[in-house]
């Protein structure tokens, strides 16, 4: 193990940070906890900058800064501890990031995280490097809404420009006379109103870019969604047609290189009825679409986090199994009568190439991702028929 100080003059300069540098996350969720078990399986020390104790990410960290993401005391105390520092959710203040960033290594950088942030940035930027995206227009005053509300993108959605996930800040508009009401309904903030489109399919491309400019990527991911909550991800052979894998892909690296971006990045995209691929957004950050590759690839999209950080080499990762990864959701704690119960772990961990990921979150709510759970099989077949089989212990619907 090499001093401190020959590490930390190694991250000053951008090198190399070896095993034994310590790696700093801001958040403590679900995918804080999964980077930091593949950085700590390397050998590097990782702290998580969190609020909450006890988060999923700090149950498995050996030391957690307990502040605000944008208190001055625990960014400077994150950047005494860590050599370079990333992120596992993007509405981290971007003051913090800007901090973080002028005073020790960040991935991604401030600035490609902003426009990750805002979706009206987003589609700015799709526009810019000419990835189609759904037809929009922008909605942050009642002048606006008047505007908008002639122009012909119904159906529609009203989504807020900032903080939304997992579909919440968002609000079905039928016709532009109903806009204004939806507007005021999401809190008068500043909005993107998106043309809705009859999805064909939805999948998502999660790629790593080096600061050398090398990229790699995962093949795409086919998605199914639930009340507007990632439901499925499937991947392997026959999962995404070749040609709009191909189209996928080469869209999501001309983002990246767009943005100069370091770090891992997921783009997602929606396939239209006619077979357009539209780009939707993107999160600066491993995505819940590649949890699957923990379990089915040579790395996983958490290694390739780390690698990013510490300026090593990115392997081409390659999917030795065909998987599908299903979310577990809190209402999996629940039953028919809302009773809190405990899924059938014994039943589900029977069936072949299951593979169980609990986040440690001890309360159950509705809609909370508590854990995912991963199938793997040689072919695609093999893992649609273990998903049926894990939906029916689940008592889910199997999609
Ligand atoms: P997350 O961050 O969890 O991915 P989000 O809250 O940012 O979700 P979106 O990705 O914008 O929300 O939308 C969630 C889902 O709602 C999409 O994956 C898609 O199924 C549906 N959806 C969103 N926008 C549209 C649209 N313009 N037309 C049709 N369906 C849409
Ligand atoms: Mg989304």
């Amino acid at each position: 193990m090499r001093a401190r100080d020959e590490v930390a003059a190694d991250a000053a300069g951008g090198g190399f940070l070896a095993p034994g540098a310590v790696l700093g996350v801001l958040g403590g969720g679900q995918l804080g906890r999964m980077f930091a078990q593949a950085a700590q399986s390397a050998g590097y020390e990782v702290v998580v900058l969190e609020p909450q104790p006890g988060a999923p990410a700090a149950q498995v960290a050996p030391r957690q800064i307990c502040h605000a993401y944008d208190d001055p005391a625990g960014l400077q105390r994150m950047a005494d501890a860590a050599q370079a520092v990333t992120i596992e959710f993007e509405n981290v203040p971007a003051a913090a990031l800007q901090w973080l960033d002028s005073h020790l290594r960040l991935a991604p950088h401030a600035a490609a995280v902003a426009v990750c942030q805002d979706r009206a940035r987003e589609k700015a930027l799709f526009d810019a490097l000419g990835v189609g995206c759904v037809a929009h227009a922008e909605v942050g005053s009642e002048a606006e809404c008047a505007s908008v509300a002639a122009r012909d993108l119904y159906p529609a959605i009203l989504k807020t420009r900032h903080m939304g996930y997992d579909g919440k800040g968002q609000f079905r508009v039928e016709q532009g006379a109903q806009l204004l009401d939806a507007w005021r309904a999401l809190g008068a903030v500043p909005c993107l109103l998106e043309r809705r489109i009859d999805l064909r399919s939805e999948l998502s491309v999660v790629l790593a870019r080096a600061a050398d400019g090398a990229i790699v990527h995962f093949e795409p991911t086919r998605n199914a969604h639930r009340d507007g909550i990632l439901f499925s991800s499937t991947a392997g052979a026959g999962a995404v047609e070749p040609e709009l894998a191909r189209r996928a892909v080469a869209a999501a690296r001309r983002i990246a290189e767009g943005l100069r971006y370091v770090g891992v990045l997921c783009v997602e995209f929606f396939v239209g009825g006619d077979g357009e691929l539209l780009a939707n957004e993107m999160a600066p950050r491993p995505h819940n679409s590649g949890h699957h590759t923990i379990d089915s690839c040579d790395v996983s999209q958490f290694e390739l986090q780390w690698r990013c950080l510490v300026g090593a080499p990115l392997p081409q990762p390659r999917q030795h199994s065909a998987a599908r990864m299903l979310n577990l959701l809190g209402d999996l704690w629940f039953d028919a009568a809302g009773a809190q119960r405990e899924p059938d772990w014994r039943q589900l961990l029977a069936l072949p190439g299951a593979h169980l990921h609990l986040y440690g979150k001890h309360e159950p709510r509705r809609g909370r991702k508590m854990g995912h759970l991963c199938l793997t099989a040689a072919t695609l077949p093999e893992v649609e028929q273990a998903a049926r089989r894990a939906c029916a212990c689940l008592g889910l619907q199997a999609p």
